[in-house]
């Protein structure tokens, strides 16, 4: 009812009149009703005009036409012509008479309202002698809004009666009313009988086409402007309207409307029956529309061509229409429509998802609020060994997480990932496991229905843990001894450094231990470092554990205080430790141990790295000079150690610079202090370390094996020098015991005395007694044999070193130097001069010269001239000098003896 009611205000207010008469037009097309033939158009065309004349006519020509009519006996003749105003005299009467002969002529009149609405009416009239002999008829033809002519009036009042109109007068339907009728375009404007005025004129009309008939005259020629726009056929001559008109009365084709009441009624019935619930079903209600309209339509048209009756349709269409899209709409629901389409693509990727859910890597399970499984991941399965139907099947933490999940109050959120070790099968398992509640909306029978589910998800991660652990185990332990790895040690000593106190950090080093893997092989090898860590690690020490620093270094801290006297205790303990021989599958295998140690203060702000750098550099230390006992870590020892390895690297190129230079100590007989010769003292300006004292480069080079190029070098620069000095001076060349061990010192000493020419039996060479300490046959061999060459053997810092005085004998020395710290005391200490005396008489029993060095004062040289010594060397006399600065020297002291410059 409503719609009827919003469909009937639609039409009230006009929306759909337009649509109306288009649909009203579109029928009518379709219809194409023939005129009755009963009126002819004579037509005033281009054809006419081009053979009369000009419009407007002479109406002589009118007179003729219509005698024409007259004669073939037509029943009625109307001029749609204006004959208001006045033509040629002769022209005028003569149609006059025309008329009055005829006595059918019916002539328009145009009668118009002055304004709308208005009662006064304005008339367009023939000429009065025309009017007076023919029949007025009203020719007024009006259009709608859109410029269209559709109804067409019965007549006019006029001040002279009523007037009817040309179509209601030419039909004979005479009603007196000013109301209109709708003409029916049906009627087809070409099956009108149409002839040419001029072929009327030429005498050309067969008067059968005329006899009997009514003929209206009116313009065609578009010159003469004469046209309406009407429905359906588009623009016609204004004479063709009238004669439409007039066919519309003629033939009873008067356009009825059916009453807009009826209409609505027959749309109420149509909706009622739309309504019906076989109609649920969406495509229903469409059928239904198509339906309706369809037949609607054929009932329309059939009344249109039946009865000449049209209906208003386009009010009930939009009626039904939008019913059903209301209907439509009602019925699918919006939301429910929405499901409906999704539902073919929620299928294919409902596949998707099960697919992903199955293959999912970690074990899957979807729950519904029951705490059913609904579905579960292969690995799921593969997990727990079985397939799980309910959360209840599960370990009772998973079971938990699961009921929470899909309860009533399950979070809204999914849960973070939860760590937990269950047990299954008899087995701990790591699991990391999360839960994510969701709902589903799922389309029911009736309605969209919600439910609660959950996904769980479970990652077994047993395995990895176990993998981590045993990385982590790895990467602090060693595998081999099982002992701390280095970065894990240097955590422990962060840690135990935090604790404020002194405490010490013992490294050492298994001495030789490369011979055992040579020797004893490497499996034992393994064994000892192995055994090494155990033996530690049990001595009950009060040590932390021990760390693995290198292959065969270890360490540990002192996990007590400590003072240095205990620290050095502990690390003797220690290296007495792993000095035991260790007995490994039967086999003896000994290895020394070196001990560096270091104390950190609770003030000392060293780090982990900077401690561990400490001791090794300690241990680095008691290894190169193979100490005996552990070796504190000593900040300045550590530095001469780095300036002896920048020394070391120093002298590799020092050579090749020049950086190296001889000088020269004089030598004098203490008797007569004559010069006697010099000792040849080599000198090292490096770029790099300014001047490098012999005491700290000769051991390196010695240890290096640098002095097997230096000695030699050395031995060249003095015996060329002293040979281009006057006199016959001795030189004194110092020989190392590397030199003398490893080098053959024989074939260069040889080569340099050939080569300079220089008198063997002025070179002395000088040997510190250590060498002894190394006694060899080879040693006292190489020394004869250059000895029987002509060159002399002096034993240097004699006193200095453990020289029995039994190798004296046994060596072909010819000079002893007593070494220069015996001459500091010589004047003070009974006890020094004592040592001297004995020296001396000792010499003397030898045979052997005694010179002194160090002899820096007179007094000193007075007491070695009192006691018989033979020579003496030392800053009394001069301090080594370069070259020329010698050549100066002994210029100075030539052959003048005794005189001290
Ligand atoms: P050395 O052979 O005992 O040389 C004597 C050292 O005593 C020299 O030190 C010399 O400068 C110093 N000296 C001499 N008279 C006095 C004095 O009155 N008072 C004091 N306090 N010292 C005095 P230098 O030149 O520094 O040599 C040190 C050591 O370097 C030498 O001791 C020697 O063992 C070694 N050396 C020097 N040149 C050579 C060389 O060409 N070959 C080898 N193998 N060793 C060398
Ligand atoms: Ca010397
Ligand atoms: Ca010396």
């Amino acid at each position: 009812m409503l719609i009827g009611v919003l469909v009937l205000l639609a039409h009230s207010l006009g929306g759909l009149e337009r649509l109306d008469l288009a649909l009203q037009d579109l029928r009518t097309a379709k219809v194409h009703r023939p005129a009755s033939g009963d009126i002819v158009f004579v037509a005033i065309d281009a054809k006419s005009l081009a053979s009369v004349g000009t419009w407007p006519w002479s109406r002589r020509v009118h007179a003729d036409l219509l005698d024409r009519f007259t004669e073939a006996g037509a029943a009625e003749v109307f001029f749609d012509i204006d004959f208001s105003f006045a033509g040629d005299a002769a022209g005028d009467r003569a149609f006059a008479e025309a008329i009055e002969r005829a006595g059918n002529v019916s002539l328009p009149r145009f009668i118009q309202a002055e304004r709308h609405g208005s009662a006064r009416i304005t008339q367009t009239r023939p000429q009065a002698a025309f009017g007076r002999v023919a029949w007025p008829v009203a020719a007024n033809v009006s259009t709608d809004r859109s410029g269209l002519v559709r109804d067409y009036p019965f007549g006019r009042f006029a001040e002279d009666g009523f007037i009817p109109s040309a179509g209601a007068y030419l039909s004979g339907q005479y009603r007196e009313t000013d109301g209109h009728f709708a003409i029916n375009f049906a009627v087809d404007p070409a099956t009108v009988p149409s002839v040419s005025a001029t072929d009327v004129l030429a005498g050309r009309l067969p008067p059968e086409a005329v006899a009997g008939r009514i003929v209206v005259v009116g313009a065609s020629a578009v010159e003469l402007g004469d046209f309406f726009n009407v429905p359906v056929h588009g623009i016609v001559p204004g004479a063709l309207v009238h004669i439409l008109a007039a066919e519309t009365l003629r033939q009873s084709l008067i356009i009825g409307e059916l009453r807009i009441e009826v209409v609505v009624a027959a749309l109420v019935g149509l909706l009622l029956l739309l309504q019906s619930p076989r109609l649920d079903r969406p495509a229903r209600p469409l059928a239904a529309l198509v339906l309706s309209l369809v037949a609607s339509e054929a009932l329309v048209f059939g009344l249109l061509v039946q009865a000449n009756v049209t209906v208003p349709t386009a009010l009930p269409y939009a009626a039904l229409i939008g019913f059903t899209l209301w209907s439509l709409a009602n019925q699918l629901d919006l939301r429910d429509l929405v499901i409906r389409m999704q539902r073919k693509e929620v299928k294919g990727a409902k596949d998707l998802l099960d697919q992903v859910f199955l293959d999912s890597f970690d074990a899957r399970f979807l729950f519904d609020a029951r705490e059913n499984v609904l579905i579960q991941s292969q690995t799921a399965t593969k997990m727990f060994g079985t397939a799980i139907r309910t959360a209840s099947e599960l370990p009772p933490n998973l079971h938990r997480a699961v009921r929470k999940a899909v309860g009533p109050d399950a979070p809204a959120a999914p849960s973070g990932m939860s760590k937990a070790v269950v047990t299954w099968d008899g087995k701990e398992h790591h699991i990391e496991y999360y839960v994510t509640p969701s709902s589903v909306v799922e389309p029911g029978e009736a309605d969209v229905v919600t439910k609660r589910v959950a996904t769980l998800s479970v990652r077994d991660v047993t395995l990895l843990r176990e993998r981590e652990r045993e990385i982590a185990y790895l990467s602090s332990y060693d595998h081999l001894t099982g002992a701390l790895r280095r970065n894990t040690f240097a955590d422990f000593l962060t840690l135990r450094k935090m604790a404020g106190e002194r405490f010490a950090v013992i490294a050492l080093n298994l001495h030789r231990f490369k011979t055992i893997n040579v020797v004893l092989g490497r499996d034992i090898g393994d064994a000892v470092l192995k055994a090494t860590v155990a033996r530690i690690e049990r001595a009950g020490l009060g040590v932390s554990a021990v760390a693995r620093l290198e292959g065969d270094a270890f360490a540990v801290f002192t996990e007590a205080a400590v003072d240095e006297a205990e620290a050095e205790t502990l690390a003797d303990r220690l290296g007495a430790l792993v000095g035991d021989p260790f007995v490994i599958d039967g086999l003896l295998a000994k290895v020394d141990a070196r001990v560096g140690y270091t104390l950190i203060e609770p003030a000392d702000d060293a780090d982990a790295d900077t401690i561990l750098s400490r001791v090794e550099a300690a241990l680095d230390i008691a290894r190169s000079t193979n100490a005996p006992r552990p070796l504190l870590y000593d900040a300045g020892r550590i530095e001469r150690r780095d300036r002896a390895r920048a020394i070391e690297r120093g002298m590799e190129t020092a050579l090749q610079q020049g950086e190296f230079y001889v000088t020269y100590q004089p030598q004098h007989r203490v008797t007569d202090g004559k010069l006697i010769g010099s000792e040849a003292l080599v000198r090292w300006t490096s770029a790099r370390l300014g001047p490098v004292p012999p005491d700290d480069f000769i051991e390196i080079a010695e240890s290096n094996g640098f002095i097997g190029e230096l000695g030699p070098w050395v031995l060249r620069q003095a015996l060329t020098d002293t040979q281009r000095l006057p006199g016959d001076l001795s030189v004194a060349v110092n020989v190392s015991a590397a030199q003398l061990l490893g080098t053959d010192v024989v074939n260069d000493v040889t080569h340099c005395l050939a080569e300079t020419g220089f008198p063997a039996d002025r070179l002395c060479l000088e040997l510190t007694e250590s060498v002894f300490a190394l006694s060899s046959g080879e040693i006292v061999e190489r020394m004869r044999d250059l000895q029987f060459m002509g060159a002399t053997w002096a034993l240097d810092d004699f006193g200095t070193g453990y020289a029995s005085l039994g190798y004296l004998s046994s060596f072909p020395i010819e000079k002893l130097k007593l070494d220069r710290s015996f001459m500091t005391d010589l004047g003070s200490d009974p006890a020094a001069l004592a040592i001297f005396l004995s020296v001396k008489s000792l010499c003397r029993g030898l045979g052997i010269k005694l010179l002194c060095e160090g002899v820096e004062t007179a007094g000193q040289l007075e007491i070695l001239r009192a006691n018989g010594c033979d020579e003496a060397q030392g800053y009394l006399y001069g301090k080594p000098m370069a070259y020329e600065e010698f050549a100066a020297y002994v210029d100075r002291h030539g052959e003048r003896p005794g005189k001290v410059s």
